[in-house]
């Protein structure tokens, strides 16, 4: 490889033909500020925020598209650049709705940041300030174009999710970030992922807040107020209160959740483990009874809209099961309801989840075995954050606390539906444990890891099994594209998680700064937490969990049988694109 050496702020470093000054500055240790800037996939020197003093050059250059030249001399910080940074973020804020105080990125913003670091006069212009109306019509998330800085960072996460329902409307002072043709976010194909809330520099892009109704529930002395936490959470919820990448939280979280009032913690892996069992069911009876294959996994609701909107042709891939989080809240409102003799009316059923399309799973139809929704009100890992936080608890001070009994059971298996390829490996698992006659949990390393798509065969039953896995919209489609070609590689079994890398980064994730996001592979660090943990646990497959034994033998007539279809398993509808 072709190298060239460079000096930055002085500091030699050498790096490949054809990189840019940022990435010069970045392996000498240098952080360039950015705004529109996301590696591999928004480098359009928009926000001139990265502009830089380069020798060569006509003198100031933008960082993120500019490269390098042998013996190039960059300067990152001189009172020259310092002073156009300056004036390119007052002119930003000229047009800019400068209400931090209610803002919900306060004190996470990168605009906000950069306007401390470089002391700027935040009336320093007058700009033109046209008013948007706030787009609020979805369930997940709220679009606040007067806070827009025309990045384009969503467009791009929009983009690679295949979906594309944002863009830039109008030209000049006119621009903005847009659904097409003036409609409204609901109006349009969007999968409800949330990836564009995770990259959206500022708060023109947030989650639908949905906290006052779980603190108005807490506050209810006639409502019992429950709540379950979904796998991924737990690899998270640390980076809301500055904890390292990749810290296991499980237990501060539950201690936590108690804390802000709930009458009981469970765990959504208890809905992963049964979900397993009742897919694995479901995928012995299609193999065996001639039923359609193959089998798609139906636990990410971003996924299930796509499929719904985009190919509706193929419904009947998907398995019938409900999610974790649906399968959990329909436990708590049925079986947990008579056990504690509560009537589900009663019961406000809260989840706390890695993923904002859960908040339009829970309003979707059919999702209420005890008459009334199974989840009232799902949040993100960040709604949990901001409560926390209201509440003064000092998180990081917790003690280590269990989840509640009879739900909190959790299995290996459970732990890792937070990572693309757990859903996999978990029914592999319990598949491998009941045709194979296995006593030792499959170690399914083939589809463990970041890649889009994994592929690769198993044997149970003495069938061979040609298994894949998908994670991201962009690859949900290539997959699906091939089934209508009539499945040319023969997969039975099919993985698909909506967001890529899976739940660990789901659209309603902590949001970390663009240039941790550049520099870390947020996925793996984070889906290692939940492998270290299955790696500890005692029971790893999803059928020894005793809370399963116990639904199974109080509960339930066998797996997939009459009481457990009706609550545990849905249907889909084709949806219309627009509306
Ligand atoms: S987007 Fe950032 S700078 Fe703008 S109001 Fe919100 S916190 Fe303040
Ligand atoms: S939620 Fe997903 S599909 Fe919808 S606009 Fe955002 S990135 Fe696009
Ligand atoms: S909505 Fe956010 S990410 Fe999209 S262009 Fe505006 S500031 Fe950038």
């Amino acid at each position: 490889m072709e190298m060239v050496n460079v000096k930055v702020n002085g500091i030699a470093v050498s790096v490949p033909k054809g990189s840019t000054i940022l990435e010069a500055a970045r392996a000498a240790g240098v952080e360039i500020p950015t705004l529109c800037f996301m590696k591999d996939k928004n480098e359009i020197g928009a926000c001139r925020i990265c502009i830089v003093e380069a020798t060569g050059t006509r003198g100031m250059v933008t960082a993120c598209v500019y490269p390098v030249a042998e013996g190039m001399e960059i300067k990152t910080n001189t009172e020259k650049v310092q002073k156009a940074r300056k004036t390119t973020l007052e002119l930003i804020l000229s047009t800019h709705d400068k209400k931090c105080l209610s803002c919900p990125r306060s004190t996470n913003c990168e605009l906000q940041k950069l306007c401390l670091e470089y002391g700027v006069d935040e009336d320093a212009f007058e700009g033109f300030k046209p008013h948007y109306e706030l787009d609020t019509s979805t369930a997940h998330l709220v679009r606040n174009n007067n806070k827009c800085i025309l990045c384009r960072r969503c467009v791009a996460a929009c983009q690679e999710q295949y979906v594309g329902v944002i863009g830039a409307n109008l030209r000049g002072i006119d621009t903005n970030i847009d659904v097409p043709f003036g409609l409204k976010l609901n109006d349009v194909p969007c999968v409800s992922c949330g990836q564009c809330t995770v990259v959206c520099p500022t708060g023109a892009l947030t989650e639908k807040d949905d906290t006052d109704k779980v603190w108005a529930a807490l506050a209810d002395p006639t409502k019992h107020v429950v709540v379950q936490t979904a796998p991924s959470v737990r690899a998270t919820l640390g980076e809301c209160f500055g904890m390292p990448i990749g810290s296991n939280v499980e237990g501060k979280m539950v201690a936590a959740l108690r804390r802000l009032g709930f009458d009981k913690v469970f765990d959504t892996d208890m809905g992963a483990d049964l979900t397993i069992v009742e897919e694995a069911n479901e995928l012995v009876q299609r193999l065996q009874n001639g039923g359609t294959l193959p089998m798609i996994t139906s636990c990410s609701p971003g996924w299930v809209k796509f499929a719904e909107m985009y190919y509706p042709e193929l419904l009947g891939h998907l398995s019938s099961c409900k999610s974790p989080q649906q399968m959990t809240g329909a436990v708590i409102k049925t079986y947990y309801a008579e056990k504690m003799g509560i009537d589900p009316k009663d019961i406000f059923s809260v989840s706390i989840m890695p993923c904002t399309a859960k908040k339009f799973e829970v309003g979707r139809e059919d999702q209420s075995a005890s008459g009334y929704p199974d989840v009232d009100v799902a949040l993100t890992t960040r709604e949990l954050g901001r409560m926390i936080d209201r509440a003064g608890l000092k998180f990081t001070a917790l003690p280590d606390e269990e989840f509640d009994d009879p739900l909190g059971d959790d299995t290996g298996a459970g732990v890792i539906f937070g990572a693309t390829g757990g859903v996999m490996e978990a029914a592999c698992r319990t598949a491998n444990a009941w045709l194979n006659g296995a006593n030792e949990p499959l170690e399914l390393k083939a589809v463990r890891g970041t890649q889009g798509i994994k592929e690769t065969t198993v044997v149970v039953g003495g069938k061979e099994l040609k298994l894949c896995v998908a994670s991201g919209i962009a690859n949900a489609k290539i997959v699906m594209d091939k089934l209508k070609a009539g499945n040319p590689e023969g997969w039975s079994f099919i993985e698909i998680m909506c967001c890529p890398g899976g739940c660990v980064n789901g659209g309603g994730q902590p949001i970390q700064p663009q240039y941790v996001r550049d520099t870390v592979d947020l996925k793996a660090v984070r889906a290692k937490a939940l492998y270290d943990q299955d790696e500890a646990m005692t029971l790893r497959m999803s059928h020894e969990s005793p809370a399963i034994k116990t639904l199974y033998s109080e509960w339930y007539d066998g797996f997939g049988g009459e009481k457990a279809h009706h609550a545990l398993h849905t249907s889909y509808v084709a949806r219309k694109k627009f509306k």
